[in-house]
């Protein structure tokens, strides 16, 4: 089956004080029709930035995408022009955040919000707009759809303004939905109960789904395919029962074994040492995760490994494999 999103050698850059520095190194992956993979890694390891390119929604004269190609259903999102882009976007892709209260507009009913994205998106009345908007909320599991329509969303639960923008996320039914950190602000009975809705609906509506996190019992729970990402590039990538039970690179074998006891529910990644490499601060070569990786050797320091083949469906970017070890005059 042909993938829905092919993402090939994506470099996003960022512009600090005149340099350009890539967030996203030369990033590779598909997403196939009703997959749900899984871009997991600690903060500042470029999985927002990534979501945020294939949206087309880096903040303007900052971040650009600089090379690569994002391949949306046939279509090469970085050819089109913004109105293009414009009518895909909320459309056949859409997005939904962390933080909820941060995309829904305050002065605006919940009906309102809704209604907007089915008017950007179709040709219907008032009437039909404010049925589907009842509809749609109800869809999402809001008990009271008629009255919550009309309500504003400083009266609603961090749970339910999420229900709410997963509502307008799939009011045009998209091929694909990205979900970057989307249950991350909530509390872990929500956060559940959220998860379980997502599911429920990728699989109503058959799409495939993007989701971004750094909670690998997330992933475990959702997902069919894991991407692993550190410092803007993708260090292993497999099927979700091979990355658990067969992890081959030091940092998936640490975040593994970062995954907290159900009674310890913040800082999760903590127990791996140090941190992310900021953006100005990035090794020039050699491997990213070196000077925290407990098995690095003295050549990880000098040679950068690429993103081979371990075996089929299963890809690692670590020294400690040949299928890393880049060919003479290759980067
Ligand atoms: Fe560790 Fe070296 Fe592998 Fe990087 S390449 S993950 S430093 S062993
Ligand atoms: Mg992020």
């Amino acid at each position: 089956e042909a993938p829905l999103l092919e993402v090939k050698n994506l470099e996003t850059a960022f512009d600090i004080e005149g340099t350009d520095y890539n967030a996203v190194d030369n990033v590779s992956f598909q997403v196939k029709p009703r997959q749900i993979v899984g871009i997991v890694g600690e903060s500042g390891c470029g999985k927002s930035v990534m979501s945020l390119s294939i949206m087309k929604l880096l903040p303007k004269g900052i971040g650009k995408v600089k090379s690569g190609e994002i391949i949306f259903d046939g279509k090469n999102l970085e050819k089109m022009s913004e109105s293009q882009i414009n009518k895909i976007r909320g459309k056949d892709v859409s997005m939904i955040f962390q933080e909820p209260m941060t995309s829904l507009n305050p002065v605006f009913t919940i009906g309102y919000q809704l209604q907007e994205v089915l008017f950007n998106h179709m040709k219907i009345s008032k009437q039909e707009a404010r049925q589907k908007a009842i509809a749609l909320l109800k869809s999402v599991g809001i008990s009271r759809p008629e009255k919550l329509v009309d309500e504003y969303p400083h009266q609603l639960s961090g749970g339910m303004r999420q229900r709410v923008m997963i509502a307008i996320a799939i009011a045009c039914q998209p091929k694909l939905l990205i979900a970057d950190e989307p249950t991350t602000a909530l509390d872990v009975t929500v956060q559940a109960q959220i998860l379980e809705l997502l599911k429920e609906i990728q699989a109503v509506n058959d799409m495939s789904v993007i989701l971004i996190t750094h909670d690998l019992g997330v992933v475990a729970e959702m997902c069919d395919e894991v991407i692993v990402m550190y410092a803007g590039r993708i260090v292993e990538r497999a099927d979700v029962d091979t990355l658990f039970h067969n992890p081959k690179h030091p940092y998936t074998t640490l975040l593994l074994g970062a995954i907290p006891k159900m009674d310890e529910q913040e800082e999760r990644l903590s127990s791996i040492q140090g941190i992310v490499p900021s953006l100005t601060n990035m090794p020039k070569v050699g491997c990213r995760f070196a000077h925290r990786c407990p098995k690095a050797m003295p050549k990880c320091f000098t040679v950068t490994p690429v993103l081979g083949d371990i075996e089929q469906d299963h890809e690692v970017a670590c020294l400690l494999y040949e299928t890393s070890i880049p060919r003479e005059g290759v980067k």
